[in-house]
């Protein structure tokens, strides 16, 4: 089977440097903060634009620590799209919030900020939820239309959350998401662009007070220097909880780790482009391959054609050992968690749901292994 991600590859190509910065984390005994996650953090925030970076537990928890910080609970509306992986919308039910569901573009998958302005004049006029905030997505790796998404978000007032957890790196014009975003959230789960050997997330962020309040959200509340700013107290501020936070801290092991990868994410978002190029030469004749926004670079978290014929396709590539993976089969507005929330027109997301359906990609796939992909594809549709 050609693997469909191939983390071994990379880990192959970082080498002994990778398992010795393990070790020194393991040697050294500080397990939890240690001095990797304040450097991995700093390369972080150079690498994605932004003045500041908060790791954390995981991408999901990225999302929920600034709903916490911006006090969004009962009551609130957060719009955000159906056709995306369930921890986008999940993180409101778990803040007490409600998600309402947008329809995407059909060209990118992302996020239509027409639609995205009707949902909320909707909630307005229905009139029994404050709308708050959109989260954005990155589907797929691609930056979502940010100044069209902005512009609406400014209009209305509400908070705007790019969830880059597949596209974190990606760009629109040269800028990052957070060029438009209060902050861009993404994911070190394994298999993210971006991953790790583990859980783990970050927020980045412009405003120093949303960064401090997050720095405290993820150690239990705990006091920050903005709360101690002109007081005094008898006993260590270490233990003053000011608010109710979690633990979300991220393992120091895994910034080790990720200081190594960020070290060669530049050129592996290269070579992901070049993988991308080759399968729109390859197939872009016979079948519906991606379209990225005008001016936008993606960072290729998967290379998702369409199909009318999807379970056809699935297996007569898996006979000839080249596996597919469907993103997403059901869009979250259809799941039964999710089914109680507004949801306006989703007709392009419950037609894109039963035809897409992503080929291997990764930054180590070699030309021959992608060729293979391509002839299977190319002989399964002449066929039919
Ligand atoms: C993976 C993912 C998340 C959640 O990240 P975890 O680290 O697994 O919690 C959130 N949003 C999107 C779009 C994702 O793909």
């Amino acid at each position: 089977m050609i693997p469909f991600i191939d983390l071994q590859a990379q880990r192959a190509r970082l080498g002994p440097a990778l398992e010795e910065a393990v070790l020194k984390v393991i040697r050294s005994g500080a397990y939890i903060m240690g001095p990797e996650i304040a450097a991995f953090e700093t390369a972080l925030a150079a690498f994605g634009q932004a003045p500041h970076a908060l790791t954390c537990a995981s991408g999901t928890d990225a999302l929920i620590l600034p709903l916490m910080a911006w006090g969004i609970g009962p009551g609130d509306a957060v719009f955000c799209p159906a056709f995306t992986f369930a921890a986008t919308a999940e993180v409101m039910p778990l803040v007490g919030a409600s998600p309402v569901f947008v329809d995407i573009l059909p060209a990118t998958y992302n996020l239509d900020p027409g639609k995205l302005e009707a949902a909320i004049l909707a909630v307005k006029a229905k009139g029994d939820l404050t709308p708050r905030a959109i989260i954005a997505v990155d589907l797929f790796g691609q930056p979502a239309d940010y100044p069209a998404i902005a512009e609406v978000a400014r209009r209305h007032g509400l908070k705007l959350i790019a969830d880059s957890a597949q596209g974190f790196g990606c760009t629109l014009d040269g800028k990052h998401p957070i060029h438009w975003a209060d902050c861009a959230t993404t994911s070190f789960f394994p298999a993210k662009p971006l991953g790790c050997y583990g859980d783990g997330g970050a927020v980045l962020t412009k405003d120093a007070r949303l960064h401090d309040l997050l720095v405290s959200l993820r150690v239990h509340g705990q006091a920050v220097k903005s709360d101690l700013e002109g007081r005094t107290f008898e006993h260590d501020p270490k233990y003053l909880a000011m608010r109710v936070g979690t633990n979300s801290r991220m393992d120091t092991i895994q910034a080790a780790v990720l200081l190594q990868k960020l070290a060669i994410f530049a050129d592996e978002i290269a070579a992901r482009n070049r993988v991308a190029d080759r399968y729109a030469e390859g197939l872009g004749d016979i079948v519906s391959v991606p379209s990225v926004i005008d001016g936008g670079v993606s960072v290729w978290a998967q290379y998702t054609i369409e199909t009318d014929d999807r379970d056809g396709l699935a297996a007569a590539l898996r006979a000839k050992e080249v596996p597919t993976a469907v993103y997403y089969p059901i869009p979250l507005h259809r799941q039964a968690p999710y089914a109680g929330y507004p949801a306006g027109d989703m007709s392009v997301t419950d037609e894109k749901a039963g035809r897409v359906i992503s080929l291997p990609m990764h930054a180590y796939l070699e030309p021959d292994a992608q060729d293979q992909v391509i002839a299977a594809i190319r002989a399964h549709i002449k066929r039919n």
